[in-house]
């Protein structure tokens, strides 16, 4: 379907296309495009903006992949759908790996994934070998690898479930989740929540790297003075005010 470029929509509209067409490629998921509503909606009452909240989430969280030892970005159908540049480019700014988990998972999907995310331009994706299993979860997520997010200290997780997002925590990972629903399992497990889009989230934070790679103390400090369940309090609140605003 052609949409056209002067429908007040038109952003979301062609992101729901490539959605749809990605998943008749096997790549995003049936429930990956549900999630997405989800996505949408939650978008609609922040106003489809970055707030100042999910913006601190955002440099802090640079603040924890610069320090970190082994960062890995793990990718979904939906993330390697909407923007899979962004990811290469932010784990080349780091630089942290990229690794491929599916919670619908099949060896011919991981590798159309994996695949998308080498034609963009990723040198090195992990995920096709897993050689490592994840404790407390119970589907096909579980597998990982050793190299990727089963040694990794802090794992960027977009567009998480909370069953695996509250088990990477207590695999003792510095969890950082971007996720529009602020009340999700999700938000509340991970160490730092981003509440935005993830489209929005990912392009503000390779600019955060350039900011904060030589500024160790300034990192150490936003890593010290950040409360993430202070901050999706206020989050909570600007989506009230935001709504009590609209017309
Ligand atoms: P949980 O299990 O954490 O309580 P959930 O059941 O909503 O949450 P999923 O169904 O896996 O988990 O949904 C993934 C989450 O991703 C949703 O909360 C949705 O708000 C969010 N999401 C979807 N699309 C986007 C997007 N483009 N950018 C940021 N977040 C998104």
């Amino acid at each position: 379907m052609e949409v056209s470029r002067d429908h007040p929509r038109y952003r979301s509209l062609a992101t729901r296309e490539r959605l749809a067409q990605l998943n008749r490629a096997g790549i995003v998921s049936t429930t990956g495009l549900i999630a997405h509503g989800r996505g949408e909606a939650f978008d609609y009452l922040l106003g489809e903006r970055t707030t100042p909240d999910a913006l601190l989430a955002e440099r802090v969280a640079v603040a924890y992949l610069l320090e970190a030892r082994n960062p890995v970005i793990s990718v979904n159908g939906n993330v390697a759908a909407l923007c899979p540049e962004e990811v290469i480019a932010l784990s080349e700014a780091i630089p942290a790996k990229i690794e491929v988990n599916l919670f619908h998972r099949t060896e011919g999907r991981m590798e159309k994934v994996i695949r998308h995310m080498e034609e963009a331009g990723a040198k090195k994706v992990l995920g096709r070998n897993p050689d490592a299993e994840l404790d407390g979860i119970a589907s096909d997520r579980a597998h990982c690898t050793q190299e990727g997010i089963f040694s990794a200290d802090v794992v960027l997780v977009p567009l998480e479930d909370g069953d695996r997002a509250e088990a990477l925590v207590r695999a003792g990972k510095i969890v950082i989740a971007i996720d529009l629903n602020p009340l999700s399992r999700t938000a509340r497990a991970a160490t730092v929540s981003i509440v935005d889009e993830v489209t929005r989230a990912l392009p503000n934070m390779i600019g955060f790297v350039r900011d904060l790679r030589e500024d160790i103390s300034r990192r150490r400090r936003l890593i010290s003075s950040y409360d993430n369940r202070a901050n999706l309090r206020k989050t909570i609140k600007s989506i009230c005010s935001y709504l009590q605003t609209a017309e």
